[in-house]
């Protein structure tokens, strides 16, 4: 529990992927800070709702700032934290069921602008906190609580989407590595632009994909995941969107383009305007 808010009475089911994720993610916030010498107190951490939500109160060792928003919203929220105070490292955290249901209006907005924030998108198929109704990567078929039959849906497939929507950094990993999702994830913060880990993840509880995504030998399940090549080149859009097409989940860095930031574009645009003073603004309104 965060020495921050001792209060704060929440915990993940045991087994939760979350756990990993949390710990990668103090991992990546702990090398990032030491590489550029900078205080933990540079990051942001923005979570939507849902048990991922609740990762930003539970971030142990040093604090970053956190900022637990409304549901769906945290890309708006991260946008304007990044608007206004550039200097800063802003970081998403979101479930599948909050950023890719009310939260899929702000991903295509927030990839045109190429905002430079960091998001990290824990995908457990389910809402977990309400218990256990079907999200949009519950796979079709599965039966949750809303979805007594089987769910009827085709389910989203993300890292497709990130792409169509040139998203500039789209990555994909499962929390069964935290290791080497922190170093994705300090890739992520690193690239100067819209960048996405996507990270499949277990809820023990309602949707126990443990199995399925690491495989067990003994009854003959193949693993789920799988690395992506070493030859793979992310900056060739065409071999990234047939990597994505494969069944199963990459593990990797998938895509990235270099492309100036929305905080790039608007000082270029602005960059040589002359500020009015308030007479001068008052008076250009008068008719
Ligand atoms: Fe984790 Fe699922 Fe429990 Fe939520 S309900 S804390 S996602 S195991």
């Amino acid at each position: 529990m965060s020495a921050k808010n001792p209060e704060y009475d929440f915990n993940w089911c045991p087994g939760c992927g979350d756990f990993a994720v949390r710990r990668a993610l103090e991992w990546a916030l702990q090398a990032r800070t030491q590489k550029l010498e900078v205080p933990m107190t540079n990051n942001v951490i923005v979570t939507g709702i849902g048990c991922s939500g609740n990762l930003v109160h539970l971030i142990e060792g040093e604090q970053p700032f956190g900022f637990h928003g409304i549901h769906g919203r945290t890309l708006p929220v991260a946008f304007g934290i990044k608007s206004s105070r550039p200097e800063v490292n802003v970081v998403v955290v979101a479930g599948d069921g909050d950023f890719l249901s009310i939260g899929l209006e702000h991903i295509g907005p927030q990839a045109q602008r190429n905002i430079d924030v960091a998001c990290i998108v824990i995908d457990n198929g389910i809402y977990g906190l309400t218990k256990g109704q079907s999200s949009p990567t519950t796979r079709r078929g599965f039966r949750t609580a809303t979805t007594p039959y089987g769910k009827i849906e085709q389910e989203v497939a993300p890292l497709p989407l990130y792409l169509a929507l040139d998203v500039s950094f789209v990555a994909s990993h499962f929390s069964g590595r935290p290791r080497d999702l922190a170093k994705l994830i300090e890739r992520a913060m690193d690239h100067r632009g819209f960048a996405i880990v996507h990270v499949a993840s277990p809820c023990p509880t309602y949707n126990d994909t443990t199995e399925l995504l690491r495989g067990n030998p003994r009854k003959g399940i193949p693993p789920l995941v799988w690395d992506v090549p070493e030859d793979h080149d992310p900056t060739d859009r065409a071999a990234a969107a047939e990597l994505v097409a494969r069944p199963g989940v990459p593990l990797g860095l998938l895509y990235v383009n270099e492309r100036p930031t929305f905080n790039d574009r608007l000082d270029e645009a602005t960059a040589g305007a002359r500020v009015k003073g308030t007479r001068e603004l008052l008076e250009s309104h008068v008719i």
